[in-house]
């Protein structure tokens, strides 16, 4: 009978032992399992966290330097294009540009844009003619017609459009439609002339505009020819030979 009850109890004593490491071992794997989750979370939040960091970086946030020699058309959509020495249809009757592209230093970028929002309040839109033209192409235009009554000579060092801080512009309508000022672009005659008054009123009106929303940002303009603009700048520029990025 005695063995018997402490076989009873033996057996007991293994259920409860049994019955302890079910336990341990459960509240272990449920451990092992929490742990598991964690570590897949917090891997989970590192790439997360990695993937914000990376964009953060990647992320061209960096403005370009005011002098960097940069194509109009990457900060603004809203020019009318004629580049005119991307085409025959020139004072020279002479093609010297691969393609039409209007590159200035980002300082008269930025000015340009100002003006170009400024118009837009009151009805125009600027159509550009020609803005940096590279040296050599200056060069090419002396070799054409070396004339200083019609062209810079790049012996005494060229033009202000060679600097990339000279634009030669006109206004339009919202249509695209060009305003009258008094004589076409690239006409060399007095008639050209800001301070030149036989031309009609409308003309002269035109002209006004221009020149005051101009130089309210920052340009300077040129009393012979209507259509020319220099930016001021304090950084001293010296003539370029860029090649136009061509898309
Ligand atoms: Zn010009």
């Amino acid at each position: 009978m005695i063995f018997g009850k402490i076989k009873y109890l033996m057996e007991k004593f293994n259920l409860i032992i049994i019955g302890l490491l079910i336990i341990l071992f459960g509240c272990n794997q449920d451990n092992i399992n929490k742990k598991k989750q964690e570590t897949v979370k917090s891997k989970t939040d590192t790439l997360v966290h990695k993937n914000s960091d990376s964009i953060s970086i990647n992320e061209p946030t960096q403005e370009p330097a005011d002098t960097l020699l940069t194509d109009i058309e990457s900060f603004s959509d809203n020019f009318i294009f004629e580049i005119v020495y991307a085409c025959e249809n020139n004072f020279f009757q002479k093609k010297f540009y691969n393609c039409p592209k209007c590159y200035l230093r980002y300082e008269a970028i930025k000015a340009l844009i100002k003006s170009s929002n400024d118009f837009r309040k009151i009805g125009y839109k600027i159509k550009l003619f020609d803005c940096f033209r590279p040296f050599k192409v200056q060069e090419e235009m002396w070799k054409t017609l070396p004339d200083r009554r019609y062209v810079a000579n790049p012996q005494t060092g060229g033009s202000i459009h060679n600097k990339g801080a000279a634009v030669d512009l006109t206004l339009t309508d919202l249509s695209g439609k060009n305003l009258d000022m008094g004589t076409e672009f690239d006409y060399f005659g007095p008639e050209s002339a800001h301070s030149y008054s036989n031309i009609d009123t409308i003309c002269i009106y035109n002209r006004r505009i221009l020149k005051e929303i101009m130089e309210k940002n920052g340009f300077k303009s040129l009393e012979s020819e209507w259509w020319h603009y220099t930016y001021i700048s304090k950084n001293k520029y010296k003539n370029a030979n860029k090649i136009f990025e061509c898309n």
